[in-house]
């Protein structure tokens, strides 16, 4: 890719497909054998700064970087953690819409490698299975831990909702602040982003707008 294309693409986060671009041997070294990589890696990138690495406050950064984003920050790139979403059977018969408002975003943009923070709101209109409350705000919690677009994320957590709970009918809004659009290129410290995505009932705006005043 040439790199004014990369410029482009970068500043537009514009991303290229739902599922997360991963090569099929993406899991096949351990984590250690991940972070021993990542480690030298980053050793050389402080080096190529001008870093002393012999520092006593530098020495261990590439280890500490390398821990963070294998275990931390992209903990959620491998399927093996995706927390157990276990349902139950909707015994009360409870048919109305049901939301959970204020669930944490701590993601990193794809495109430079910077913090997402922000908040989503989720809403479902169960059919025969619910679920724990604690598992959404753990479900969210798995896909925002990757290198992200804040478009797919949405998109993520709103088909595994669909597929857990055997239903169309789930929104999904996130709003979140991008650091790479605060503290570089236009760094505007202000705004923010909303993106959202609905199936099902959802699709009415009658539905959206209850939820939408629900979540205000
Ligand atoms: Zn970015």
């Amino acid at each position: 890719m040439k790199k004014e294309d990369i410029k482009l693409l970068g500043d537009a986060h514009i991303a290229t497909s739902i599922d997360t671009p991963l090569r099929p041997d993406a899991f096949d070294k351990s984590d250690n054998e991940k972070i021993n990589a990542i480690q030298r890696h980053f050793e050389a990138i402080m080096h190529e700064l001008g870093l002393d690495l012999t520092d006593d406050s530098l020495s261990g950064t590439p280890y500490r970087f390398a821990k963070m984003y294998v275990k931390e920050l992209f903990y959620g790139l491998n399927p093996n953690n995706r927390p157990k979403i276990s349902t139950f059977h909707n015994k009360y018969g409870y048919k109305k819409m049901l939301v959970e408002k204020d669930i944490n975003i701590d993601s990193s943009c794809e495109h430079h490698f910077l913090p997402i923070v922000g908040i989503a709101h989720i809403g479902y209109i169960p059919k025969d299975k619910v679920v724990g409350l604690s598992k959404i705000n753990r479900l969210v919690d798995y896909y925002a831990h990757r290198p992200q677009v804040q478009e797919r994320l949405c998109l993520q957590i709103l088909k595994d909702l669909q597929d857990a709970l055997e239903t169309e009918d789930v929104i999904v809004v996130i709003n979140a602040k991008h650091l790479c659009v605060s503290s570089r290129g236009i760094k505007d410290k202000n705004s923010s982003t909303t993106t959202m995505e609905y199936g099902g009932n959802f699709i009415e705006p009658e539905q959206r707008n209850s939820f939408l005043k629900l979540i205000d």
